[in-house]
C-alpha cells in the first residue's frame, strides 16, 4: 500500500510503496538518483539503471516505486530537509505517466515568474511548496472555524449566489434570466441582507464560509471579482459580544494553525475612528512594533466610525441627487443609540455601531450591529437619498423588518484577506487557487469569453459593440 513521502521516517529498514512525482533527477551513469514529490514532502530515490525505465525518468513524470528505507552515511545527512537523514532504495519503478517539459521551474518559490505564465499553467504553479503550504492552511483555517463556530452553537446556512444587488459599495455582476428575458439577476457582494432575513428567521447564530463577488479593481490585498469571507452573525448580541467572539477565533486559530506567530498584543487594542485617524493617519493602523519581524502579528479593533462620509457624484449610492451622505460601511449598520437625534439635525455627526478588525495595517474583516427598527432603516435610506423607486427595491427588507426583527450584528472576516496578512504573502492572489488576472482573465480557463450566438437568443440579449 502506498504510503505518505512525509511518512518514511517511521519505515526505515521496511519495504515501502510510494507515488508521486519527479522533482529532481541527477544521473550519474552508475546510479540514478531522483527526489520523489508528493503532497507531504520530498525523498531521494536511488535507482540502479537495471531497473527498468530508471534511465528515461524525466522531470515531473509520475512514478510508482518501491524500496527499501535507509539512513543515509552521516556525511550525507542533510539536516535541513525533511527527510535529508533518509534515503529509498528502489527495486521497482513504474511511469504511470510522462511529462513534457514544463515551462517553469517548480522548486522555486515562484515569485520570479511572470504572472502570465503562472496563471495559465495554475494548475503547474499549484505543484511549488509554497503554493500547497497556502492552500493547506486556508483548508486548516477553514476547518478551525468550522469547529470553533459549531461548539459555541452557530448553524452553517447557504444563501443564494442568483440572487439580487446586495449593496456594499461596489458594482454587481449580473447574471442574465433566460426565463424572465430582460431581467438580471446579481452575484451577491456579500449575504448581508440574507443572513439578516435568517436572524429574523429565528437562526440565532449563522455563519457562512461565504463567496463575495465584487467587480472593482484589483489591488494587492484585494482580488479581481470574488474573493471568501467569515460571515456570521448572532442575534441577541452587543458590539462587545460580537466582537470579543472574531478576537477568541482569531486568536485561538493563529495559536493553533501558526505557532511560529506572535500576536504582540492581547486584548487587542481598540482605536476609536477619530483616534486612530489623528494618530496615524488612517482607520488601519500597523501597529507592529518590529515590522520586520514575519512573525510578529498586530490586531487591532477600530471603533466609533462615523455612520456617513460625505457622498460624491459618481458614489453608487447616489440616489435622488440631492443627498449629501453615503454610508462608512453599510446602510445596515446601525447609528450610536446616544446619537440618533443626530440623524435629524447633524447626520455627519452620527456615530454608527461599526467595527473593522486590523491586521499588520490591513483591514481584514469589518462589521456592525445592525439597524432592527423599521423607522430606522428607512430614515437611512432617505439621508443617503434613496428614491421611491429605489426604497421599492427593499420593498422585501422593509416589510421583514415588520415582523420581530430581534436585535442582531455581526462581521465578516475576509478569509483570503486575512491568510495573506498573516502568511506576509506578495498578493492575495497567492492564497486563492484559481485567481483572476488583474484584467479579470480568470486563471487557465481564461473566462470570460463569447458565446455562441444561439445563446444569447435564448436570453434575449443582442451586443451591439465589442470593445
Ligand atoms: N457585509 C459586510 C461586508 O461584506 C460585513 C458585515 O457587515 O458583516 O463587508
Amino acid at each position: 500500500m502506498r504510503i505518505n513521502i512525509g511518512d518514511i521516517s517511521g519505515k526505515v529498514g521496511e519495504q515501502v510503496e510510494l507515488k508521486g512525482w519527479v522533482h529532481a533527477r541527477r544521473d550519474h551513469g552508475k546510479l540514478v538518483f531522483i527526489d520523489l514529490r508528493d503532497r507531504s514532502g520530498l525523498a531521494q530515490i536511488v535507482l540502479t539503471p537495471q531497473i527498468e525505465g530508471a534511465s528515461d525518468l524525466r522531470l515531473e513524470y509520475v512514478v510508482g516505486i518501491t524500496g527499501k528505507v535507509k539512513e543515509r552515511p552521516a556525511s550525507m545527512v542533510n539536516k535541513d530537509q525533511l527527510n535529508g537523514a533518509y534515503e529509498v532504495e528502489a527495486s521497482t519503478l513504474q511511469i504511470l505517466n510522462k511529462s513534457e517539459p514544463v515551462p517553469f521551474p517548480i522548486d522555486t518559490d515562484g515569485y520570479e515568474q511572470s504572472d502570465d505564465l503562472r496563471m495559465k499553467y495554475r494548475y503547474l504553479d499549484l505543484r511549488r511548496e509554497r503554493m500547497q503550504r497556502n492552500l493547506k492552511a486556508k483548508h486548516e483555517a477553514s476547518q478551525f472555524i468550522r469547529n470553533y463556530l459549531t461548539e459555541k452553537g452557530f448553524w452553517e446556512v447557504e444563501t443564494p449566489i442568483l440572487t439580487k444587488s446586495t449593496p456594499e459599495g461596489a458594482r454587481d455582476f449580473l447574471v442574465p434570466s433566460r426565463l424572465q428575458k430582460g431581467k438580471f439577476y446579481a452575484l451577491p457582494q456579500s449575504p448581508q441582507q440574507y443572513k439578516q432575513m435568517l436572524m429574523i428567521a429565528g437562526v440565532e447564530r449563522y455563519f457562512q464560509i461565504a463567496r463575495c463577488f465584487r467587480d472593482e479593481d484589483p489591488r494587492t490585498d484585494r482580488a479581481y471579482g470574488e474573493f471568501t469571507q467569515l460571515d456570521l452573525e448572532m442575534s441577541f448580541a452587543t458590539q462587545e459580544d460580537i466582537m470579543q467572539l472574531a478576537e477568541d477565533l482569531f486568536t485561538k486559530l493563529t495559536h493553533a494553525i501558526f505557532p511560529e506567530k506572535k500576536i504582540s498584543q492581547t486584548p487587542w487594542p481598540r482605536l476609536s475612528h477619530k483616534d486612530a485617524m489623528e494618530k496615524y493617519g488612517t482607520d488601519k493602523p500597523d501597529l507592529r512594533k518590529d515590522k520586520n519581524d514575519p512573525n510578529e502579528l498586530a490586531f487591532a479593533w477600530t471603533v466609533d466610525f462615523p455612520l456617513f462620509t460625505e457622498q460624491t457624484a459618481d458614489d453608487f449610492f447616489h440616489g435622488s441627487g440631492s443627498a449629501k451622505f453615503a454610508p462608512s460601511h453599510h446602510m445596515f449598520t446601525a447609528p450610536h443609540p446616544d446619537d440618533v437625534a443626530l440623524l435629524d439635525t447633524d447626520p455627519m455627526k452620527v456615530r454608527g455601531l461599526q467595527h473593522d478588525m486590523v491586521l499588520n495595517g490591513y483591514e481584514v474583516g469589518g462589521g456592525s450591529v445592525r439597524i432592527h427598527q423599521r423607522e430606522v432603516q428607512e430614515k437611512i435610506f432617505d439621508l443617503i437619498g434613496f428614491s421611491a423607486e429605489q426604497k421599492k427595491q427593499f420593498d422585501y427588507f422593509l416589510s421583514a423588518f415588520t415582523y420581530g426583527v430581534p436585535p442582531h450584528g455581526g462581521i465578516a472576516p475576509g478569509l483570503d484577506r486575512f491568510l495573506f496578512a498573516i502568511l506576509g504573502e506578495k498578493s492575495i492572489r497567492e492564497i486563492i487557487a484559481f485567481p483572476a488576472t488583474s484584467g479579470g482573465q480568470t486563471a487557465v480557463m481564461t473566462a470570460p469569453s463569447e458565446v455562441d450566438p444561439k445563446q444569447l437568443k435564448e436570453l434575449g440579449i443582442e451586443i451591439s459593440k465589442k470593445e
